[in-house]
């Protein structure tokens, strides 16, 4: 009854009064812009999302490798990553995700050693036993604090130094740090390693104890299909090789233009910018200096990550912390011994992350130079690695991955509202005292969602 009062309702308002569609326009088809452009279309907004590559996911897409497809970067699920593991129960995917329980190593002079639990902790040889207690001390206390903010203004290396000592800093912390954050460690804030720490401490949590991390069988491409039939049925248009070059204020000041190179502007009533802040400051180039400077200040981190297919593993561990200089990447991540290998034919699929700097000249290093770099430094590390054993070996490079979590971090944080009528910026730059995973992602985007609809505008 209710239904047909409002149908005919509508019927009789003039057709300049019926409720009109809320265009929205989402540039960036990574989980964020798919998340928000799902949530939109939920609400009855019409959704275009625009990605400049050939395919969608971003960080999180995928590709051949071998005569297997899977994930360009490594990805795991945690117990505790509540968000994503909503997001994936709308999608009828989280009953099926597979957790098993991992392991991790260390490699440190030359030796490999296990780190799973407080035994392999007290036989850690590279530390006494002092250091091991103030090292064990300075986890236990920072899983403890609930607050960070106090340590977004202390120095990441002061406080850990502080904690741990000198020498625990020189042999496990700066090599770790380093690897991760390359020479930019110096300016984190202590805020950094206590977002990696709780978020260790609530996945054992959840885990029940133990470190169990969960994939969904097919990886990200089994997510991402299933998301792309979500939003198609939602009516979201889904527009791939779409690189836009420039997003301002429409002709009559209340839309936003969206332009890609070599086309004539389109008019959308809202628009989302899910680039990282650099790119955003390029393609929004009307918003206020201020606004500008706060998007381009962010300090981010890239990275050249191969992903190598095996005939044979590695080791047993999915992660392998390095502390080694010499070794020219910044950890070993086994995706096989996380994912059963019938996923993979029975061959293992390893990872070789390196985090650079966006202008680092490893970026303009060829394949083939990579590769040998990185095969010499295996052959080094695990004796019985033969490169004849090597099916495929391949190499993603993205210079804007995250920004580092300089000292104040939060009172310079990119505003999500902007300066320009129905223009939003939402990305990785927002997530404060977190890492970058994608739980981080989609609770950023269902945050969001609120202000798209209440927009703030500080200028
Ligand atoms: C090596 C690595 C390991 C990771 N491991 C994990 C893990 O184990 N667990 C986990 O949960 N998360 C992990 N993550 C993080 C996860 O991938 C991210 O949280 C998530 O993918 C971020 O999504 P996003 O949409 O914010 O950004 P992005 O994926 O960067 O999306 C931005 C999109 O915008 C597009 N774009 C840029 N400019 C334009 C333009 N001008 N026009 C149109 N489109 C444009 C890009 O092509 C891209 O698709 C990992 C990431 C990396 C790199």
């Amino acid at each position: 009854m209710r239904e047909r009062l409002l149908m005919q309702a509508s019927v009789l308002e003039p057709p300049s009064h019926r409720s009109h569609r809320t265009s929205v326009a989402i540039v960036g088809g990574g989980l964020l812009g798919l998340t928000l452009a799902l949530r939109l279309a939920e609400r009855g907004d019409a959704v275009t999302v625009f990605e400049s590559a050939p395919a969608l996911g971003g960080l999180a897409s995928t590709w051949q490798i071998g005569d297997i497809t899977w994930d360009r970067h490594y990805h795991v699920t945690l117990a505790s990553d509540r968000a994503l593991r909503g997001l994936l129960g709308d999608l009828a995917l989280e009953s099926q995700i597979e957790w098993t329980q991992t392991g991790t190593g260390f490699f440190t002079d030359g030796r490999f050693h296990s780190m799973n639990g407080l035994l392999d902790f007290l036989r850690f040889p590279p530390l006494n036993l002092i250091d091991k207690l103030r090292l064990g001390l300075t986890i236990l206390y920072a899983s403890r604090i609930a607050d960070p903010t106090p340590l977004e203004n202390t120095s990441l290396e002061r406080w850990l130094t502080r904690l741990s000592g000198r020498r625990t800093f020189e042999k496990i912390w700066r090599p770790l740090l380093r690897a991760k954050l390359g020479e930019r460690y110096r300016e984190a804030s202590a805020a950094f390693i206590w977002a990696i720490i709780v978020r260790l401490y609530a996945a054992r949590r959840a885990g029940l104890g133990s470190e169990r991390f969960g994939y969904v069988p097919g990886g990200y491409a089994t997510v991402l299909t299933a998301l792309q039939a979500r939003l198609e049925a939602h009516g979201v248009e889904i527009r791939l090789g779409s690189d836009v070059a420039h997003v301002g204020s429409s002709a009559d000041g209340k839309g936003v233009t969206l332009t890609q190179a070599g086309s004539s502007g389109e008019d959308f009533d809202r628009a989302v910018l899910t680039v990282p802040a650099p790119r955003a400051a390029q393609l929004a180039s009307g918003l206020s200096a201020e606004e500008r400077r706060r998007l381009q200040s962010k300090t981010y981190q890239g990275i050249v990550c191969a992903s190598l297919l095996l005939d044979e593993p590695l080791g047993s561990y999915y992660v392998t912390n390095l502390t080694d200089a010499w070794v020219p990447f910044s950890a070993v991540i086994e995706m096989s011994a996380l994912v059963d290998r019938r996923h993979f034919g029975g061959r293992a699929l390893v990872y070789l992350p390196k985090y650079v700097a966006p202008d680092d000249p490893l970026f303009e290093h060829d394949d083939a130079a990579i590769e040998e770099d990185f095969l010499t430094a295996l052959e080094r590390m695990y004796p019985h690695f033969k490169r004849s054993g090597v099916r495929a070996f391949r190499i993603s490079r993205v210079r804007h991955v995250f920004p580092v979590a300089t000292l104040d971090y939060s009172r310079d944080v990119p505003a999500i509202s902007t300066s320009i009528p129905n223009l939003f910026v939402v990305n990785s730059s927002q997530i404060v005292n977190g890492t970058l995973n994608v739980n981080e992602t989609v609770q950023l985007a269902e945050r969001a969602l609120t202000e798209l609809t209440n927009p703030v505008v500080s200028r």
